[in-house]
């Protein structure tokens, strides 16, 4: 089922725009944009995905990663199709880059499954694919999700024009944000797209709900020490206790460079913490990947893996020092 899109202005000759992302992709009747999931019928916006449902199920909120978010505990996850990036080592290509089957939701159905799973999750995550290109459907479902007094997630590419994301940022309680690279050569040549717009994402997002910082690593493209110092102090002028996750690529979709080696990650996420308290990598097991207190060093998550335990947090501070802690757990 189609629902007419928000976000778009009508042209000349039954043209839209969509206002969405800063693709501001021009479509003519017959005609979908980038992201493959927004299509002028007759002079009308569709936003094609619209509960359209390619894949759902219960995470660790640590896999999103979200690690300062009520760690160790599980998050019903849903995605849909489409991405509105192009990024050629896409992980999850084949629902956001190819056509998955999709089985379909209103809003009111996926709150019956959120609510079924409530026992073992918090609320609901939109996830795998690109989760903005749904804003229509994320903020309806959203809405209903939060007034059960479940918590919605976003992990997302931040790619979005200012208006839908304030749209968004109102109903949505946390957010992983990828920071694909620091500069516009990468996003440009590797993902089609550009930096600003998510630095803005980002920069907005943080003064309203919890967001971590996703950038994933490939060895020679975005592993330029002098550009992680940037980044990350970029990052830390914004929150210092801003988790930040290095991760490891691994070779996928258009992609074949080797595995970026372990050795490499180790030496950016030091780099890393020059700037920011809380550094994790990514996508490499048996790492040292527990939270500590900034201040004492004591051991505030204990994490393997995508299990976490926290240890010394009372109230929001630290149980040995008194520091305040960044770490959602009520
Ligand atoms: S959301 Fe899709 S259709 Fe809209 S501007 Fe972005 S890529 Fe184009």
């Amino acid at each position: 089922m189609f629902k007419e899109a928000r976000f778009y202005e009508k042209l000349d000759k039954s043209q839209v725009r969509c206002l969405l992302c800063p693709h501001l992709c021009k479509l003519s009747v017959g005609e979908t944009g980038i992201c493959g999931s927004r299509k002028n019928r007759g002079g009308i916006l569709y936003a094609m995905g619209y509960g359209e449902i390619a894949a759902y199920g219960i995470d660790p909120i640590e896999k999103k990663p979200l690690f300062h978010y009520y760690p160790g505990k599980k998050i019903f996850s849903v995605g849909s199709f489409g991405c509105n990036l192009k990024c050629d080592f896409c992980q999850n290509y084949r629902i956001a880059h190819e056509r998955p089957a999709t089985m379909h939701m209103e809003p009111e159905r996926l709150l019956e499954m959120a609510l079924n799973s409530k026992d073992v999750s918090i609320g609901v995550a939109f996830t795998y694919n690109e989760p903005v290109i749904n804003a229509e459907y994320i903020i309806k479902c959203a809405k209903l999700i939060r007034s059960h007094g479940m918590k919605v997630v976003l992990v997302t590419n931040g790619f979005i024009n200012q208006d839908p994301l304030e749209a968004l940022i109102e109903q949505v309680d946390a957010m992983n944000i990828d920071l694909k690279a620091f500069n516009d050569s990468f996003y440009k040549s590797i993902c089609k797209g550009w930096v600003n717009p998510v630095k803005k994402t980002i920069e907005r997002a943080c003064r309203n709900v919890h967001v971590e910082v996703t950038t994933l690593l490939i060895e020679g493209l975005n592993t330029d020490e002098r550009e992680m110092d940037e980044m990350s102090s970029y990052l830390g002028d914004l929150k210092k206790d801003m988790p930040l996750h290095l991760s490891r690529y691994y070779p996928a979709w258009k992609r074949n460079d080797p595995p970026t080696p372990v050795e490499t990650i180790k030496h950016l996420s030091e780099t890393a913490k020059r700037h920011l308290n809380n550094v994790y990598i990514g996508n490499v097991p048996g790492i040292d990947n527990n939270t500590y207190c900034p201040e004492c060093r004591s051991v505030i998550v204990d994490r393997s893996e995508y299990a976490g335990k926290v240890r010394n947090l009372k109230d929001g501070v630290c149980r040995v020092c008194g520091r305040k802690i960044l770490i959602r757990n009520d």
